[in-house]
């Protein structure tokens, strides 16, 4: 038998057993609205309708600082009628990627003689673009995926070290081509927008002010023209609960099960990581369907609005989310309303997690393969 098959066969019924202690009776249901991905297809590049929507809400264990471009040390939204702060789904979606980048490498050391030396075999197999390369790379164990500056070849020069463009990481969340990964580039299918604050900003948002001592003087003076001794930050409470939603698009059961590792291991979110930042995720609810089904901001409106402006608590929020998902979810969807989940995600052992990352992994690869025979040929029948 092909290694292909082989190692698909070997790793199916693991991630069943897996899946069925997460998403229990409401499996096989929730099969027939993913994409199964068994052999390369030109076909499984095209989108078609099959998107999952995950309902997720962000809650605050320590001090945070929400910063994007610009001064400000956090964003303002408007959201039925009050002044909330907001996390923009960017930062939401890196803290994913790390998180899922953060599993990739562990299950990669441990596997390098097992499961990742199968998966070499696949991308030979599968004949990527680059095959022999990818193979190497994942079989000596130097399979590494960031994005870092370097230097250019030239002096001075800058360029940028792309992502591997062959793991689970950027087959699901994308990745920009170069050189690296077949000179094409690949589009997140995870989509979000902003994660709201449950709780007007006058009531969760204090201002404090830190001083930075001179370290030469042990004071906090600084000669004129320096920067002062004295900063303020505006920081988000503890306590404070983000709610908002996720679209992926097409995955497999594997690949699905990934962003929901992901999520659930998202530690922290915000600037100044050493100091401020720590959040734990839930995931209250998941529409499978064949669209988007509702949106953070109509969740978030609607529990702004009956509770005054909030603040709203945990509780509240993940009934809140339940609630607002059965609204949107029609009677050919699939809603899966487990407030447990992200714990039972977490609580996964390293034998689960495993198998669920190497699945992905050749979803991805098989994924990758189809890209590549549509680009080779768009228009064949
Ligand atoms: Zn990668």
């Amino acid at each position: 038998m092909p290694s292909l098959d082989e190692l698909r066969a070997e790793l199916a019924p693991m991630l069943e057993e897996v899946a069925a202690k997460l998403l229990g009776d409401k499996l096989s249901r929730a099969k027939g609205l993913l994409v199964e991905k068994p052999r390369p297809d030109r076909r499984l590049a095209l989108p078609r309708p099959r998107t999952v929507n995950i309902y997720v809400a962000i809650e605050a264990l320590s001090e945070l600082v929400i910063r994007h471009e610009g001064r400000d040390d956090f964003v303002e939204f408007e959201v039925a009628g009050y002044r909330v702060p907001g996390i923009l789904n960017t930062k939401v979606q890196a803290a994913e990627r790390r998180a899922l980048l953060r599993l990739l490498y562990d299950f990669y050391d441990r596997n390098l003689n097992g499961a990742v030396a199968r998966l070499a075999d696949a991308v030979k197999e599968l004949g990527l673009q680059g095959a022999e390369r990818i193979a190497e790379k994942l079989r000596g164990g130097g399979w590494r995926c960031y994005l870092a500056p370097k230097q250019g070849r030239r002096q001075g020069e800058e360029t940028v070290e792309a992502y591997c463009g062959f793991c689970p990481g950027c087959m699901i969340y994308g990745y920009a081509g170069m050189d690296e990964g077949g000179g094409y580039n690949v589009k997140s299918r995870v989509e979000g927008d902003v994660f709201y604050g449950l709780c007007a900003s006058s009531r969760c948002v204090v201002q404090r002010t830190f001083n930075a001592v001179n370290d030469a003087t042990k004071t906090t003076f600084y000669e004129e023209g320096e920067t002062g001794a004295l900063y303020t930050l505006s920081l988000i409470e503890p306590g404070t609960v983000f709610v908002g939603k996720i679209a992926v698009r097409d995955p497999s059961l594997a690949e699905l099960l990934a962003v929901l590792l992901a999520v659930s291991n998202v530690e922290r979110i915000g600037a100044r990581q050493t100091h401020f930042g720590r959040v734990k995720t839930h995931i209250p609810a998941i529409v499978f369907s064949r669209f988007e089904r509702g949106t953070g901001y109509e969740a978030a409106a609607r529990m702004l609005r009956e509770k005054s402006g909030g603040p709203l608590g945990l509780e509240e929020a993940l009934q809140g989310l339940t609630g607002y998902a059965e609204t949107v979810a029609t009677s050919d969807d699939l809603l899966i309303a487990s407030r447990g989940l992200a714990d039972e995600l977490r609580r996964l052992s390293l034998r689960d997690i495993d198998a669920v990352l190497a699945a992905a992994w050749l979803d991805s690869l098989v994924f990758k393969a189809s890209i590549e025979q549509f680009i080779a040929a768009p228009r064949r029948g």
